[in-house]
């Protein structure tokens, strides 16, 4: 939904590109309990509180929540207050930030005040809290147009430590030299210490840019918004192009800080059972009352439209994974439409735009991906509502050259028989129940999803509780609808037909494109290096020492709060569940406030499946719900689910046995939630693709074989780190193996080979052979999650369902067996991989075996995972290697340890960096502190607040009771130094359990060299 946000967490940061699907606001509980809103309801219009004065009061009955608007006297601070029976609490304060340029200074500035402040002059305090703190989100984000610093926390006092370092960090950063190019971007000697060796560019974000700009998709995102939007900021890159990083300098640095960074541009947001008379004297005590009102010029003006289409190309890396090499062209046209503050019209053209792109029923899905032109939808599509004015885009990607003035052609009768035709009444019935069901289904971070829903059309002056009342908002577009039946229609006519504001992009692979960008970034390089005096090169050399010696210099941490773990609570939340039997078929159930909404999971256990048939497990996945079955055809398959559900969904799921390391399961997941008034008719299309799905419609097949193809290539880049892990774990135990064939890389290229068949006759026979294993009630186990009233009437009709599902058994013979994989030779290996790809950056891993969850030493291995991680790779790997994210991950779901990099400059070097952080820990050089807080963060994982749709989960899908995790967080409260210090001997130390390595990047002449690696090129 966020175009070009920069994302920055933990321990990767994703910069989100993507199309619209209607964002859902839901609830997060039936709340009951109203004292929360009762309070604030006493509230006038134009009282003061705390020196901020009251505008307005609202309530938003449907999500059980009562808004408060206040503005602050002295500075003009705007609040919006949500007062909420929920003690997930959320804060999030946003600035907005319009650039004028691509140096991309509010993204560096987002790192930047993340690096000590004031009250807290310790480096990176943001990143060092997640060691001390419950917070169940911390983040940062960059938008084109906004940045927001945003948490939530269910603790009291640990809410309270956040904000005093949030508000801190934006008021009052310190802003170094030195933090500005670590984070932004610096000349620095290959090796800091020699000032012989070359001199090169270094920085987090310089290199976090590299990275986003190496995704053809990206680099699509980003042309359509500059160039449909060129007039003011968003014809610029606001995460900064590194091709203009380098012009930024430290001074303009701190005076966007000054004059963006101010109360008077700055927007404040709390949420949850919190008193708000706490929050705003907080706030106005200790920060705003100190500041004076300033005019900030960031407004963003309307843009100038066009009066007449226009197009523009661009080109991109060609991508080795394509499917088809002579297929790589994308196109999109583009729409600029109405104001988003304008919520009516926002509402009726985001309705319009889902109506024209989503679902196989939809007009553009029909005449574009049907046509089997190109591999799916162009990375961007459908509404946009992020900009100041909202966009529309449409068009495909993995087209042939040729086809451009097809695909135009397309698009533009598309529109016309829209404009002739209009919408089927029952798709507009079935998006209007899909926003009911929204409203209901239950997502664990409320407070957040409110803020990312309304901070854009805040941010430009809309009214944010308005922005929140779904139903009012949808009674007034119906009454629009009544009141005209061509209403939508022409909406259409005007804004996609009438709209000469019309950008026309077309990308496409050039062979020199890589080479190009080097050039250009050699002959930055070069220019800024000859204008360097011996004055600057002795400055060059001293900045990359400083940085080296401050970056390994110990810091006191004394003045950031912290969480203690004797705070935490002892007890794990437990996940009620009863178990019953219907023919054979074990059914969970487990009661939860779930707001009328009913939430189904079939798990299709794998094991008689036989070997050489796994493969293709993850392409019946992706098209078993989207073919059609019994009477419907797929495109009305596709619409009854939408009619009464919240969509069907089918994916793969393996998980290593909790105690025995041989042992594993393997499934497919079937899941689906709808209103309780619709479950018969849910069951019902379960019913159909159980017992008669059609898999033998080779066009259909075609279609999504393709678009399942792109969709994972493209997914590369986005997720390196999680493809080397798997591929790193998969030579080590045998559920980590079917990891890797069902979710790795090489799933990516089986299916990319699947998608260059001529024929697919074959493959489609290979699907109805596993349907028969996988579509068979013989093999499944089911849980549904519901209100305790509704319960009895779920059973009955899962009850009903059952019975009408196939069996090759007699019913006397239909009692539950055991689907666990038992493995007996399977051998441990240890290899080195490095698989090829044309990226910029590389992504490392090195995996090694341990052991399963309730081994005694599994508690040891997360906390040892997460110690070394914050006090040993994230400094190594990101601050000195310049790598965006470090770390190591312990995951008791395949009895693996494992270390990563990522979107990092260094490969081998790395490497090395993962067993100093070994040798490190089995030295024992750290302090009980650090182990306390490597607890800390283990508990924030674990304590996450669980939606009542997934209570349950952990027991159904990977068979963990109760009992075993309350002894897992017996044995995680009980670890201590001596032990961390024993596993890492015993584990990690070299020679001692078989590990491999594995990593994602270019051609590498070190590993080309060395005999010992294997090189796959993909
Ligand atoms: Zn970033």
């Amino acid at each position: 939904m966020l175009r070009t946000v920069s994302k920055r967490s933990t321990s990767a940061c994703t910069r989100l590109i993507t199309g619209l699907r209607w964002r859902s606001l839901s609830a997060a509980a039936t709340a009951t309990n109203t004292d929360v809103q009762d309070k604030i309801r006493t509230l006038k219009k134009r009282s003061k509180l705390h020196g901020y004065t009251v505008e307005k009061v609202d309530e938003v009955p449907e999500l059980f929540l009562t808004a408060v608007s206040l503005h602050h006297d002295k500075t003009g601070a705007k609040h919006f207050h949500v007062a909420r029976d929920d003690s997930n609490n959320s804060f999030s304060v946003a600035f907005k930030t319009t650039p004028l340029d691509s140096t991309g200074v509010p993204h560096i500035l987002e790192h930047t005040v993340l690096c000590g402040s004031r009250k807290f002059p310790v480096r990176d305090p943001f990143f060092k809290m997640i060691n001390r703190s419950l917070a169940t989100f911390m983040n940062a984000l960059t938008a084109s147009d906004w940045t927001m610093y945003p948490f939530s926390s269910q603790n009291r006092k640990d809410y309270n430590n956040l904000l005093a370092i949030y508000l801190d960090a934006v008021f009052y950063p310190q802003l170094r030299e030195l933090d500005f190019s670590q984070e932004g971007w610096r000349l620095e000697h290959e090796n800091p210490a020699d000032k012989s060796s070359p001199i090169d560019f270094k920085g987090v974000v310089y290199n976090e840019m590299k990275g986003v700009f190496s995704s053809q998709q990206n680099i699509f995102a980003e042309a359509v918004q500059n160039k449909l939007l060129p007039s003011h900021t968003y014809g610029v890159v606001s995460g900064g192009d590194p091709a203009y990083i380098p012009d930024l300098t430290w001074t303009q640095l701190k005076d966007f800080h000054k004059t963006h960074y101010h109360p008077s541009n700055a927007r404040f947001y709390t949420y949850g059972n919190f008193p708000l008379e706490d929050h705003l004297q907080y706030i106005n005590d200790n920060y705003l009352q100190n500041f004076e009102a300033i005019s900030v010029d960031t407004d963003v003006p309307s843009e100038p439209r066009w009066n007449k289409p226009v197009e523009e190309k661009v080109t991109c890396q060609p991508d080795t994974m394509a499917p088809d090499p002579e297929k790589q062209t994308t196109l999109a046209v583009n729409f600029l439409l109405s104001d988003i503050t304008d919520l009516d019209e926002a509402t009726t053209l985001s309705i319009i735009s889902t109506l024209l792109t989503d679902g196989e029923m939809s007009p553009f899905y029909q005449s574009l991906l049907e046509a089997n032109i190109g591999s799916d939808y162009s990375p961007v599509i459908g509404y946009n509502g992020y900009t100041k004015e909202s966009t529309f885009s449409v068009g495909l990607q993995g087209i042939h050259q040729d086809d451009i003035p097809k695909v135009k052609k397309i698009i533009a009768e598309t529109i016309d028989k829209v404009i002739s035709e209009g919408f089927e009444q029952s798709r507009i019935d079935a998006l209007l129940h899909r926003i009911e069901l929204g409203t209901k289904h239950q997502t664990s971070n409320f407070g957040l999803g409110i803020i990312m829903n309304i901070v854009s059309g805040w941010n430009h002056g809309g009214d944010a509780a308005e922005m929140l009342k779904v139903n009012s908002t949808m009674d007034r577009f119906k009454q629009r609808l009544q009141d005209d039946p061509h209403y939508l229609q022409n909406k259409v006519q005007q804004y996609f037909k009438a709209n000469t504001h019309c950008l026309t992009l077309v990308m496409s692979p050039d062979e020199k494109y890589d080479d190009i960008r080097k050039q250009g970034e050699q002959e930055k390089l070069k220019a800024c290096v000859n204008k360097l005096t011996d004055q600057d090169r002795e400055k060059v050399l001293k900045l990359g020492q400083e940085l080296l010696e401050s970056q390994n210099a110990a810091e006191d941490l004394g003045c950031l709060p912290c969480i203690q773990v004797a705070e935490i609570d002892r007890k794990i939340q437990p996940e009620v569940m009863e178990k019953t039997d219907f023919d054979g078929i074990p059914v969970f159930s487990t009661c939860q406030p779930t707001n009328e909404v009913v939430y189904l999971r079939m798990m299709s256990f794998l094991d008689k499946v036989p070997e050489e048939m796994k493969i293709y497990i993850p392409l019946f996945t992706s098209v078993i719900t989207r073919m059609g079955a019994g009477a419907y055809d797929y495109k009305e398959l596709s619409h009854q689910a939408e009619l009464h559900t919240g969509g069907l969904n089918a994916g793969t799921h393996v998980s290593a046995h909790h105690t025995n390391p041989d042992d594993f399961d393997q499934g497919v997941v079937f899941s689906s939630y709808c209103l309780e008034r619709n479950l018969n008719r849910m069951l019902d299309l379960w019913t159909e693709i159980f017992d008669r799905s059609n898999l033998r419609d080779s066009n259909r097949l075609e279609t999504l074989i393709k678009m399942a193809a792109a969709d994972l290539a493209a997914g590369i880049p986005q997720a390196g780190h999680s493809y080397a892990m798997t591929h790193s774990a998969s030579s080590l135990n045998p559920a980590a193996q079917v990891n890797e064939m069902f979710s790795g890389v090489s799933q990516v290229s089986i299916m990319k080979k699947i998608a260059e068949l001529e024929d697919n006759s074959k493959v489609m026979e290979h699907l109805v052979e596993l349907g028969r294993e996988i579509l068979n009630k013989d093999n499944l186990k089911i849980s549904v999650n519901a209100t305790p009233q509704f319960m009895p009437k779920a059973l009955k009709e899962l009850d009903g369902f059952i019975t009408t599902l196939h069996s090759d058994r007699k019913p006397e013979q239909r009692v539950y067996k055991d689907h666990t994989t038992h493995t007996k030779s399977f051998t441990a290996s240890s290899k080195k991989t490095q698989i090829e790809l044309p990226f910029s950056v590389n992504y490392m891993s090195k995996s090694v075996q341990t052991v399963p969850y309730t081994h005694e030493d599994c508690p040891r291995l997360q906390v040892l995972s997460r110690l070394l991680s914050w006090k040993y790779l994230h400094r190594e790997i990101r601050e000195k290697g310049g790598a965006y994210g470090g770390g190591a991950a312990m995951v008791p779901k395949n009895g693996v340890f494992s270390f990563y990099s990522y979107r990092d400059p260094n490969s081998m070097n790395t490497l090395s960096v993962f067993e100093d952080a070994i040798n490190w820990a089995a030295r024992g050089e750290f302090t009980d502190t650090d182990v306390e807080e490597a607890k800390i963060t283990m508990f924030q994982q674990s304590d996450k607040p669980v939606p009542p749709g997934q209570m349950g989960t952990t027991l159904f899908l990977n068979n963990i009771t109760d009992e075993m995790r309350q002894q897992s967080r017996d044995q995680l409260f009980a670890v201590a130094k001596d032990s961390l210090v024993d596993v890492t001997q015993r584990y990690l130390v070299s020679g001692q359990k078989p590990s491999s390595l594995s990593f994602l990047g270019p051609n590498n002449s070190k590993v080309a060299e060395d005999q010992s690696w294997k090189i796959v090129k993909e």
